[in-house]
């Protein structure tokens, strides 16, 4: 069988891409090795930015609108900041994704779930190997998440990500979000109001920390305790674009923040950045990809010299967050602000 692109996975990073390729006239097959909705470890937690990004309708899913943060230090001291806009919306991963699925299958997208790459060979077209057979295309996207098969089969190899545990609970933080500082060496605890996490890129115990968190939170860890990994991009070569017309989109290209763990904007920003590259650059995309994705990867190198500083200095950084770095990360949140500007107003004592 023969198409135009293949894009393997189905999160946001690879609904997205077929979304827009199917949009602009391309025949498209999406590959998902799960069936959906599957479930996805993750904080749900969609910044108010991305909302300029989504297709209409996401309001649906809405599980809560979170309009305060509180940061607190080892679980113990903290304190809270609310703000009249909201700075980001919980939904549920399942239902967000599948609903971004939906979105392409009604722009023609073909989605073949329960389908897993197995491999591909490049040439003329891309011949691409499915668990469900074999097809042509002329570009694939690989939007296939941390354990990506696409970038691995490229050679690429993580080299920086946090190590994540997070458990599902209906907290009592209603229109809330907390996250702790200084429980580990670079990383935060979180406190959503439907689940608990912790992440960290050292090699602490995660399962007692959280425990131990939890408990000082008045929380009871219930059910299961999922754990999995979060890339985050520092520096301009820890972007893994792809190679010719082999497109690496969101987890796949380490696309995430590397302050706190945010992938979800960056794979759908990244998703429209490939499908344009594809537009304009047809014979060689790769390379435009790179371009267009200057201003993002700049983005995520800013939030990487502030996580260096904030992570470093953790009880500085929850005094500076009280001072006024709080309000200002809320600006981010809302769009308002870049982390190249914050990172500049820190460094002449504007914030
Ligand atoms: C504990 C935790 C909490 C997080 N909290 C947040 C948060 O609150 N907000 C936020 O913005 N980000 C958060 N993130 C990060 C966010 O989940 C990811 O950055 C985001 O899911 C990336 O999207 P993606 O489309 O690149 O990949 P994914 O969402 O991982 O999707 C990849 C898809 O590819 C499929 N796949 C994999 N291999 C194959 C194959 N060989 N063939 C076919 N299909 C395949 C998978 O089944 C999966 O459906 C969190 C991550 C973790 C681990």
């Amino acid at each position: 069988m023969s198409f135009d692109a293949v894009v393997v996975g189905a999160g946001p990073g690879g609904a997205f891409s077929a979304y827009w390729l199917a949009k602009n006239g391309l025949k498209v097959l999406l590959l998902e090795k799960k069936r959906l909705p599957r479930f996805k470890l993750c904080g749900g937690c969609l910044s108010a930015r991305v909302v300029s990004l989504l297709p209409e309708g996401w309001q649906g899913l809405i599980k809560a609108v979170i309009r305060e943060g509180t940061l607190g230090c080892r679980g113990e001291e903290s304190f809270s900041l609310s703000s009249e806009k909201p700075l980001a919306y919980i939904v549920d991963r399942a239902e967000f994704d599948y609903f971004l699925v939906q979105n392409a299958q009604r722009v023609g997208v073909e989605l073949w779930q329960e389908c897993e790459l197995l491999g591909f060979e490049e040439g003329e077209r891309i011949k691409v190997y499915t668990s469900k057979g074999e097809v042509e295309a002329d570009f694939l996207i690989g939007a296939d998440g941390f354990y990506s098969k696409t970038a691995d089969l490229l050679g690429y190899k993580k080299k920086k990500f946090f190590r994540s545990l997070e458990f599902q609970c209906l907290t009592n933080l209603k229109e809330g979000v907390r996250i702790d500082v200084g429980l580990v060496e670079r990383g935060y605890a979180w406190v959503f109001p439907t689940n608990v996490g912790i992440a960290s890129t050292g090699k602490e115990n995660l399962l007692e920390l959280l425990k131990d968190y939890s408990t000082k939170l008045g929380l009871k860890v219930e059910g299961k305790v999922y754990g999995w990994h979060i890339p985050y991009l520092e520096n301009k070569k820890d972007f893994h674009a792809g190679r010719g017309r082999i497109l690496l989109v969101g987890d796949a290209s380490n696309s995430v923040d590397p302050l706190l763990g945010e992938g979800i904007y960056y794979a759908l920003w990244g998703a429209k950045n490939a499908v344009q590259a594809i537009l304009n650059c047809p014979n060689n995309p790769v390379e435009e990809y790179f371009r267009l994705s200057k201003p993002m990867i700049e983005e995520l190198v800013y939030a990487g010299r502030i996580a260096k500083i904030a992570y470093r200095f953790q009880r500085f950084s929850y005094n500076w967050g009280k001072k006024g770095a709080l309000k200002a990360y809320y600006r981010l949140l809302r769009g308002e602000e870049s982390y190249k500007k914050l990172f500049f107003k820190a460094w002449l004592h504007l914030i």
